[in-house]
């Protein structure tokens, strides 16, 4: 990854299945922050074709866009200094993609961990087209705004090296258009839910950042847990515990080891308390900001129309340069 801060080009994205949790938050918005801060280029995806990788239909599309919006709004991206923008409002990045599927093989595609762990969530049994091929979809995402850096959480790790093999190969086959992009892996790179398995918005395991104070504290009271009542900080024997342990410290700017011996005898009882007041303090700004930008649609609209204005232009001045690499320059 380039060092100077002001040379980083930042891409990362969400898919408008629902609104974003704490795994976002810790895992992949505070990156997109630094980043921001640090005078990076910031390019914020909505991944919105994304959607019908693993389910038939898109839901309520719309709401959910404009939920991701207000997010990332809320929690402090600056649409002044970040492009935001819809997948399906730029054309050009499917244009991208078929280049980008003549570099890989279909044995390579199939051998994708994320996208069996995905289609096994979300009970594929016969992988189809779209989600077999949408990592190669996402290198376009990434390589049209040359973006060389990606905030991730774990589980997009094999999308990324996907990415990189993508642009390696066109650079070799054509000409050297494209950077090989760094992943940007958080403190957390794997969160999990209330039932111990990766917190994710289409599981429903979910504390999302729009939770009210007292949502937040129902969701965390059914968090599981286990028999054990003295609260001990092993990741490897004791997961969840850990896990809630760990989003304290995220939140508090502690260490989990000292976090579970205050804790210590106290129980799952007092580890769920503890980790509800950190999260609904470290949240109430976000969720008053929240409230605002709600209440103003006509801003919400605009920042997508300009951000997706200018996820267009340099589409388009990207695919330019792929189809002349390509020699597909005519008249
Ligand atoms: P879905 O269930 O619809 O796939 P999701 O909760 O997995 O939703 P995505 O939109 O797929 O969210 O992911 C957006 C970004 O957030 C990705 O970079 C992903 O790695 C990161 N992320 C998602 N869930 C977690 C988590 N539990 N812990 C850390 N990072 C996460
Ligand atoms: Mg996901």
């Amino acid at each position: 990854m380039a060092k100077d801060p002001a040379s980083l080009r930042m891409l990362t994205g969400d898919r408008p299945t629902g609104a974003l949790h704490i795994g976002h938050y810790f895992g992949s918005i505070r990156n997109r922050l630094r980043l921001q801060d640090s005078g990076a280029e910031i390019w914020q995806l909505i991944a919105d074709y994304q959607v019908i990788t693993d389910r038939e239909v898109a839901g309520d599309i719309a709401g959910n866009v404009r939920n991701l919006l207000v997010d990332n709004i809320a929690a402090g991206l600056d649409p002044e200094k970040a492009t935001i923008f819809t997948h399906s409002s730029v054309p050009a990045l499917n244009q991208l993609m078929l280049p980008f599927l003549s570099l890989v093989s279909v044995a390579e595609l199939q051998r994708n961990p994320t996208v069996k762990d995905e289609a096994k969530s979300a009970g594929i049994t016969s992988i189809g087209g779209l989600l077999l091929t949408y990592p190669v979809h996402q290198a376009a995402d990434i390589l049209f705004c040359k973006a060389n850096v990606v905030p991730v959480g774990r589980d997009q790790l094999p999308h990324l090296e996907q990415t990189r093999v993508v642009a390696r190969r066109f650079n070799d086959r054509y000409a050297p258009v494209f950077p090989e992009p760094g992943a940007l892996l958080s403190e957390a790179p794997l969160i999990l839910g209330t039932d111990g398995t990766k917190m994710s918005k289409s599981k429903g395991n979910v504390v999302e950042l729009r939770m009210t104070a007292d949502e937040t504290a129902k969701k965390l009271k059914g968090a599981k847990t286990d028999s054990d009542r003295v609260i001990t900080y092993d990741p490897d024997a004791r997961p969840e515990v850990a896990n809630l342990l760990t989003l304290i410290g995220l939140c508090e700017g502690v260490d989990p080891v000292a976090v579970a011996e205050e804790i210590g005898d106290g129980g799952g009882g007092a580890l769920k308390g503890r980790l509800t007041d950190a999260i609904n303090t470290e949240l109430a700004p976000l969720r008053a900001r929240r409230t605002e930008l709600e209440a103003d649609p006509g801003y919400l609209d605009e920042v997508l129309r300009r951000g997706n204005a200018r996820a267009n232009e340099v589409a388009e001045a990207t695919l330019d340069e792929v189809r002349a690499a390509m020699g597909m320059v005519y008249g």
